[in-house]
């Protein structure tokens, strides 16, 4: 804290309009030029590359960004406005923020590991599937699935108890093994986790029996996981630390659950709002009046106006699917009202349909009489002339 930064847009050599696309491209060339990989035992390169990636994790969140531009560093330091904290360099999420970019830079391996340090646990993924309704008003779900934990027997080590792991005689014992191959970027230094130890840095020579030498028993375990209102097909909620264990003392992964929405029968969703169709009868939408529409607060009444034509769209507002942010901001519920032509008429019915024809339909014949009707009039002949027959 008392070295004095240096201002994200400087680091990263970009002007405070730049755009996203601007601003990845000037990480990625700085990245790639102070890379410790690129580097080794290079100090004022790694200072340069950790410093450069800070700006980047900043600049490529938007909201990270927008803080950034109001409070300045403060907004990041520990109780500041923004009150984040600081930044960890082998924290959750600084792999998830630059995977993209490492991912074709060092052709996708997690190459930026402290040999034999501590290493956060992979991710693990599942999915759990939910109603329409509990994706609008959230819901709590427990999940069951298989999750490694550290053996009690040998306590993590996979060494039969009495035993002691030994240091690997691949990596020598620290966790990464180093070979050279040709890229893009010229020759590339790569390090990867030693096969032969899986980045732990030492061998079992006898294993343990309970685990078999992992060090790692795997149980079900059932998980509580809260869903917020508003969650969409295809999000993932993130549980902390309930993915895979680290090694050598580091943090367990994140257990990421997608959301799968089952589809609704007469419900459909674009974003926050909501779409349906409701019926009305020909006489509803001539004069007018209540009817009854389903919405996922339930059922509710609404007042058709006289002359409503088929196909109308009303919109009840605040009826929708709440924004995950704040569940008191929704969105909209739209429902089209669909006129209902009878195709079943008793014959009283078809009387009564006649004589209002005979009354309304007037105004029908007088608008269109010249050309659309002819139809109409052979129709009518033809109908006359079996009356007459008969
Ligand atoms: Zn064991
Ligand atoms: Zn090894």
């Amino acid at each position: 804290m008392a070295e004095q930064k240096r201002d994200y847009y400087e680091v990263l050599g970009v002007d405070r309009g730049a755009d996203e696309g601007a601003i990845k491209k000037a990480y990625r060339a700085l990245a790639k030029k102070y890379h410790p990989d690129m580097n080794p035992g290079d100090k004022e390169a790694e200072k340069k590359f950790k410093e450069a990636s800070e700006a980047y994790a900043v600049l490529s969140d938007s909201d990270k960004r927008r803080q950034y531009d109001q409070f300045g560093h403060a907004a990041f330091e520990g109780g500041g406005a923004g009150g984040f904290g600081g930044f960890d360099f082998n924290g959750a999420d600084f792999g998830d923020i630059f995977g993209d970019i490492f991912g074709d830079l060092f052709g996708g391996g997690r190459s930026r590991r402290a040999s034999n340090g501590p290493m956060r646990g992979a991710n693990i993924r599942t999915s759990v599937r939910i109603t329409f309704e509990e994706a609008v008003f959230g819901v709590d779900k427990e999940i069951e699935l298989a999750l490694k934990d550290e053996c009690k027997k040998c306590h993590g080590t996979g060494a039969k108890p009495g035993t002691s792991p030994e240091s690997c005689g691949k990596c020598g014992g620290k966790g990464q093994v180093v070979f050279t191959s040709q890229s893009l970027f010229g020759t590339v230094r790569n390090v990867q986790t030693c096969p032969d130890c899986g980045g732990t840095g030492k061998v079992v020579k006898e294993k343990c029996s309970d685990c078999h030498g992992s060090g790692y028993i795997s149980s079900r375990k059932k998980i509580q996981i809260s869903i917020p209102a508003g969650i969409d097909n295809g999000q993932s909620v993130r549980i902390r630390e309930k993915g895979e264990p680290g090694v050598n003392g580091g943090p367990r992964g994140d257990l990421l659950v997608e959301v799968i929405v089952a589809k609704h029968p007469i419900f459909q969703r674009q974003d926050t709002n909501i779409f349906s169709t409701a019926p009305i009868s020909f006489a509803q939408a001539a004069l007018g009046g209540e009817i009854t529409i389903d919405t996922v607060d339930g059922k509710i009444i609404y007042e058709v106006k006289p002359g409503t034509q088929t196909d109308t769209r009303v919109r009840l507002k605040g009826k929708g699917v709440p924004t995950l942010r704040n569940r008191q901001i929704r969105g909209d519920h739209y429902v089209t009202l669909v006129v209902q032509v009878p195709d079943h008429l008793n014959g009283e019915a078809k009387e009564l349909l006649r004589k209002f024809d005979a009354v309304a339909g007037n105004t029908l014949h007088s608008s269109s009489q010249q050309e659309g009707t002819k139809e109409h009039h052979t129709e009518k002949k033809k109908r006359g002339f079996f009356k007459n027959e008969r």
